[in-house]
């Protein structure tokens, strides 16, 4: 089967006490891999592969109290990690190293809504249901800042054919609401996710202790990916088609870090956007929204002499055209450049810039 590969992440409800002895065991293998490095080194040896780490550690998971996948994915993650990063060895795990409990996929099955693993049945708290599909390698339990337990689970789906393309929706993301779209609704921004944001910026600029501010960013981290699957989902079902520009904060908003902030969850939506679509047979195009602000969605004008420009037009919400007298909402308007300068879009005709 080729199919798309995803991850689909579960927070663990059951047995947290188990998965933390677990990756005591984890460190252990981690660590002896790295001491194995280590002596290679010293003594101008072969390097060991993913492959000799696994004979090197057979036999040991029982005495370890971990399954025999979890021992030979640790090895193999080893060995990967160690040429992906292009060091001679790595940084031994230890307590203040999160939570890791690494898996074959072929060793995980579904129990109902619940996972089976090693002889343990993993409760899960409601979320995404899992997709028909290979569950892969590189499957994992891992904690987070809080010090929560999460499946992190890597599945491959088959692919699904492109619909065909009926309906369009053009998504301009912005700052006052998360999205404005085409067809005129606004899509506001989560409250909980802001607050958790304000918070942490604040815990930043007081210069709280690490740990805080990495507990906060997980929470920021998990609302946003919650909100932003569950709107991308939505869209997905709605419409054949979706458009999204390529917005970076950059010239809307002037602090640094709220930059980054916004260019982050932008981004990550866009992602979702484009791994929901080809799930869902829809088509997702990411288009060039220069100028989606300031031209007329009506007649195509670029020089309206009302239209926003600038920084100064970021306060503009509402315009009339001077061509064609078109009143327009200054972000519905941009969705709907940005729906018509798609390639695909079934709205195309105008054309663009
Ligand atoms: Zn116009």
């Amino acid at each position: 089967m080729t199919g798309m590969i995803l991850v689909y992440r579960y927070r663990v409800k059951s047995l947290n006490g188990l998965l933390n002895k677990q990756s005591r065991a984890v460190n252990y293998v981690w660590n002896f891999c790295n001491d194995t490095q280590k002596h290679a080194l010293r003594w101008g040896k072969k390097w060991p592969t993913g492959f000799c780490l696994n004979v090197l550690t057979t036999g040991s998971s029982k005495e370890l109290g971990i399954h025999s996948g979890t021992v030979n994915a640790t090895c193999e993650q080893y060995a990967k990690s160690r040429s992906q990063h292009r060091r001679p060895y790595l940084r031994y795990r230890g307590k203040n190293s999160l939570g890791w409990v690494p898996l074959k996929g072929r060793d995980l099955r579904r129990e109902g809504t619940a996972f089976r693993f090693a002889g343990n049945t993993f409760r899960v708290f409601d979320s995404r249901t899992l997709p028909e599909g290979t569950i892969k390698d590189g499957t994992n339990f891992a904690q987070d800042a809080r010090g929560n337990w999460f499946l992190n689970i890597v599945i491959e789906v088959a692919d699904v054919p492109a619909r065909p393309i009926r309906s369009g929706v053009g998504i301009d993301l912005g700052l006052k609401d998360f999205a404005a779209l085409s067809t005129g609704e606004k899509l506001p921004n989560d409250r909980f996710g802001r607050r958790a944001a304000e918070k942490l910026a604040k815990a930043q600029r007081a210069r709280k202790h690490r740990r805080h501010i990495a507990k906060l960013h997980a929470r920021v981290a998990n609302a946003r990916a919650d909100f932003q699957h569950k709107l991308a989902l939505d869209l997905v079902r709605r419409f054949d088609y979706i458009a999204v520009g390529n917005v970076s904060a950059a010239k809307l908003t002037r602090t640094r870090i709220a930059k980054s902030v916004y260019d982050a969850s932008w981004s990550s939506f866009r992602d979702k956007l484009r791994y929901k679509a080809i799930a869902h047979g829809a088509t997702f195009e990411e288009v060039n929204e220069s100028g989606s602000t300031q031209s007329c969605s009506a007649c195509g004008s670029k020089d309206s002499t009302t239209r926003p420009k600038g920084i100064a037009g970021l306060r503009i919400r509402e315009w009339t055209c001077s061509s064609c007298g078109v009143v327009h909402d200054r972000d519905t308007n941009a969705a709907r450049n940005i729906l018509r300068c798609g390639r695909a879009s079934p709205g195309a005709g105008i054309p663009c810039r």
